[in-house]
């Protein structure tokens, strides 16, 4: 009797890697998704995400972001295609600020490559940067960010290679018991599975309601982009512009501003790409307001041009984005409990995509039925009990 695929439902920014993850070691699997990914109605769009390895979320994510390196480089090498960049990360912020405090205990207890800078140094060697005379930065140099569409298409790449099936246009319905396994019903389809993976992002819920002791709340996000003002372009230009990440201690609320700058073969639009990564409204994922309004582009604006005074125009495009927000905003990665072969991996809360190569090999793992590694557990389901 033939063995029968794994199923993996969704393949955006984690769903491509797990898929391409299974598909390297010789296992029949099959991807499905509702749309044409790389899309921009989900999580993994925007042309860049950061990528560092000193942690403040989480000091258990480190070894996870080691790995992601890596795997970002066999990515680029087994398809030619230049997903991570290393211009380095910038950190900046006050005396109380916890984002600094963390980021550095989690590089000097990992030894991570990072140096701590006093704000004279931090002007003067990225003099386009202004901060407090009580703000420090932290640099990590070999950190950077990756670009989610070409993470996405490359990893499709490597499993289509390795022989997954990829089915776009094809909605999952429902995941039910079978005799043999679990079973994925789609429009005018029963495709029975060895194991199912279910990494669709915001509609997660929507496909296994039972994981609400979890939360997975979707949010929307807004980003924007800023072309820089005339004759500043080379400043914001990677070669000499980090990525960055400014924590002024709850003067912008619950949340930290961040920056991406403009560089070579840039996705999408022109210009340093700005977020605000802190609380942002309930969404259904189905009925997501795509339009932007002045005032929300006008403060990221102003809020940032205080630290890059003169440096940018205000913003000419701005998008939404998704994130799907765990209880405790740390990504959820587990067998099912109470469905048999069924592994979910989702509620990333806004910082899950520099992982994606790391986490599918740990979510692969899962899908065939070998322990969760060990690296993975902290991510389980067992923590919302009760
Ligand atoms: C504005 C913004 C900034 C971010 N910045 C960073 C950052 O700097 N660094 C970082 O590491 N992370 C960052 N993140 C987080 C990161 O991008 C996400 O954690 C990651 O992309 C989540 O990927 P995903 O696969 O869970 O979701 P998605 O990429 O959205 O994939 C889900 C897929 O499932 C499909 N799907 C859904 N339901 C079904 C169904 N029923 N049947 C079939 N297919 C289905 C969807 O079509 C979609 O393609 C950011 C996120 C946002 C929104």
């Amino acid at each position: 009797m033939t063995q029968a695929p794994i199923i993996v439902a969704g393949l955006g920014g984690i769903g491509s890697a797990a898929l391409a993850a299974v598909a390297r070691r010789g296992v029949p699997v099959i991807g499905i998704d509702r749309l044409e990914p790389p899309h921009d109605l989900g999580s993994s769009h925007g042309g860049s995400r950061i990528i560092r390895a000193a942690y403040f979320e989480h000091p258990d994510y480190v070894p996870l972001a080691r790995d992601a390196f890596q795997g970002w480089e066999r990515l680029e090498s087994e398809t030619g295609r230049r997903c991570l960049e290393r211009c380095g990360v910038l950190l900046t912020g006050g005396p109380k600020s916890e984002v600094l405090r963390e980021s550095l205990s989690a590089a000097a207890r990992h030894g991570i490559v990072a140096e701590e800078i006093e704000p004279d140094d931090l002007r003067r060697r990225w003099p386009m940067f202004d901060v407090p005379d009580d703000h420090r930065g932290l640099f990590e140099p070999d950190a950077g960010f990756v670009v989610p569409e070409t993470g996405v298409a490359a990893h499709l790449e490597v499993a289509r290679r390795h022989g997954a099936r990829i089915l776009t246009g094809l909605e999952v319905r429902a995941i039910e018991e079978g005799e043999g396994g679990p079973v994925v019903i789609c429009d005018g389809r029963r495709l029975e599975a060895s194991a199912v993976i279910v990494t669709a992002g915001a509609w997660t819920r929507t496909l296994l309601p039972e994981l609400s002791s979890a939360s997975l709340e979707p949010q929307r996000k807004v980003i924007v982009w800023c072309d820089s003002t005339e004759g500043r372009g080379s400043e914001i230009d990677s070669s000499r512009m980090p990525a960055w990440l400014i924590d002024d201690e709850g003067r912008f609320g619950d949340g930290v501003y961040y920056g991406v700058p403009a560089h070579a073969g840039q996705v999408g639009p022109s210009g340093v790409k700005i977020g605000f990564h802190g609380p942002g409204p309930a969404v259904d994922p189905e009925d997501v307001d795509r339009e932007i309004a002045a005032e929300v582009t006008a403060r990221f604006h102003r809020d940032v041009s205080d630290y890059l005074p003169g440096l940018l125009e205000p913003p000419h495009e701005a998008a939404s984005c998704l994130y799907t927000m765990s209880l405790d905003q740390h990504f959820v990665i587990d067998r099912v409990p109470g469905r048999s072969g069924v592994v979910v991996a989702a509620g990333f809360s806004g910082h899950g995509y520099k992982f994606a190569p790391a986490l599918g090999e740990r979510i692969a793992d899962l899908g065939l039925g070998l322990d969760a590694a060990h690296d993975v557990r902290f991510l389980g389901m067992s923590r919302f009990k009760g």
